[in-house]
């Protein structure tokens, strides 16, 4: 009850907020910044070091940018609760039975993956976790208009998430603590791995029959390709696109008979932004800020893609994030936008990996998703960076850099092994993986690392 007062409470702000316009806005912002370092100066020893020097009253510009790989390599000195402790919370994300459930009995743990070299480990204290889920109240309530909000009820809210498992990734550890909070409604919320072969993901859509769905775009774009085969056949109300920017929205609305919406989401802050009609995703700016930054931090002027984007989330506590360089390139919108959101506007590029069509033994074509097939191997022993690259139609290159210290030949034959044991599952027994001598390559006009490269053109008709 304390915690759906609390969000109550939030949401009401929310409103308050949006509709007093971006005055509004920014002094919500303003003064909990202000609070948030005044917090992190006293409790966390890390930044209490890094702000050393620095006058009491600071513009937010006059910060210094920090990055994950400093963050976690200092974690216990970032983190302002001393019980908590990157040891013990290794421990606790090691232990898969324990995805959704309450970290010391209050704090949200979730992990992002290992295998763009830089695994994080993101502690949200229950203050943050009521403003994520106020916020996903407004981004949902934006998203259901008066003729939708009955078939919503008809098909009592049934959930599906789409998404990568076998770890504490957001998406499954908000599904999963969602499922425990609600007991009289955990079978309104399922969640349905990527990884399993494409017919069987299919075929546990058909069962379940969601009302709302929500995936990866790429998960969402192979969906919408099965629809239209006619063998999978959901009427889903709402599609909700998250984690990477939106290809082709009418594409799917058309598809799946559903309003699609996109949500710019990451384990460090989420929701941060919902799409409008225009196909801007609006900042929750009241809760989180973002600054666009060239590669020396140095601001990006609005219309122009950033080479990262710093993020400073002002409602968690725990582990306190300012200006922490997310790694996305984004495009903030100049001047208002024509949907008359006064929240800011931005667009999101490079954050795409690539579907993988590979060719079976017996001939015609598996689709694999970039999430499912990096999944056994994002916390493989020794890889710091794993790349792979379609090279023939049945043919991976396998691009990878070591650790330090770590056995080449050991690390290669515990990869090959694990990807093997994946494609045999999607009858990809054939598949061929090379090991390649290059390192991984950052492509993509951002600069961002993409996981998976596909052969352009994808081989066969899918
Ligand atoms: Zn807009």
């Amino acid at each position: 009850m304390a915690d759906f007062a609390r969000e109550l409470a939030i949401m009401i702000d929310l409103v308050r907020a949006k509709r007093g316009g971006p005055r509004a806005l920014a002094r919500r912002r303003d003064a909990r910044l202000a609070a948030l370092v005044a917090h992190a100066r006293t409790s966390s020893p890390f930044y209490r070091e890094l702000y050393r020097g620095l006058p009491e009253s600071v513009l937010l510009r006059e910060l210094p940018p920090v990055t994950k790989p400093e963050l976690m390599a200092h974690f216990d000195d970032w983190v302002t609760d001393p019980a908590v402790t990157r040891a013990d919370l290794e421990a606790f994300v090691a232990d898969r039975s324990l995805v959704g459930s309450r970290y010391r009995g209050r704090y949200f743990v979730c992990t992002s993956s290992g295998t763009t070299g830089h695994p994080g480990l993101f502690v949200h204290d229950p203050g943050a976790v009521a403003t994520y889920r106020a916020q996903a109240v407004r981004a949902f309530g934006a998203a259901l208009d008066a003729g939708r909000l009955p078939a919503m009820l008809r098909r009592r809210g049934r959930t599906a998430v789409v998404v990568g498992t076998g770890g504490h990734f957001a998406g499954v550890v908000w599904l999963e603590s969602e499922r425990r909070r609600s007991r009289g409604r955990r079978r309104a919320y399922r969640l349905i791995s990527v990884q399993q072969p494409l017919p069987r993901l299919v075929q546990e859509l058909n069962d379940f029959d969601p009302a709302l769905l929500i995936g990866y775009p790429s998960a969402l774009e192979l969906l919408a390709a099965e629809q239209d085969a006619g063998r999978l056949h959901i009427r889903p109300v709402v599609v909700e696109s998250s984690g990477e920017s939106l290809g082709d929205r009418a594409r799917l609305a058309a598809a799946l008979g559903a309003e699609v919406h996109n949500v710019y989401a990451a384990s460090e802050f989420s929701p941060i932004a919902l799409d409008c009609p225009r196909g801007w995703l609006h900042v929750n700016s009241d809760w989180v800020i973002l600054e666009p930054v060239e590669e020396d931090y140095r601001p990006t002027p609005a219309g122009q893609p950033s080479h990262t984007v710093l993020l400073t989330n002002l409602a968690n506590r725990v582990q306190p994030l300012i200006r922490y360089d997310l790694g996305d390139s984004v495009i903030a919108k100049p001047g208002p936008c024509e949907c008359g959101n006064p929240l800011p506007a931005i667009r999101v590029a490079g954050r795409h990996d690539d579907v993988l069509h590979l060719q079976k033994a017996g001939g015609g074509t598996v689709s694999v998703l970039p999430l499912a097939i990096t999944a056994p191997i994002d916390d493989a022993p020794g890889v710091h960076r794993c790349q792979l690259v379609q090279s023939g139609p049945a043919e991976l290159r396998v691009r990878l850099q070591l650790e330090p210290g770590a056995a080449g030949e050991t690390v290669w034959q515990d990869v090959t092994a694990k990807l093997a044991g994946f494609l045999a599952g999607q009858g990809l027994a054939n598949v061929d993986l090379v090991r390649a001598e290059e390192a991984p390559d950052q492509t993509g006009a951002s600069g961002k690392f993409h996981q998976v490269i596909a052969l352009k053109p994808p081989p066969g008709s899918v």
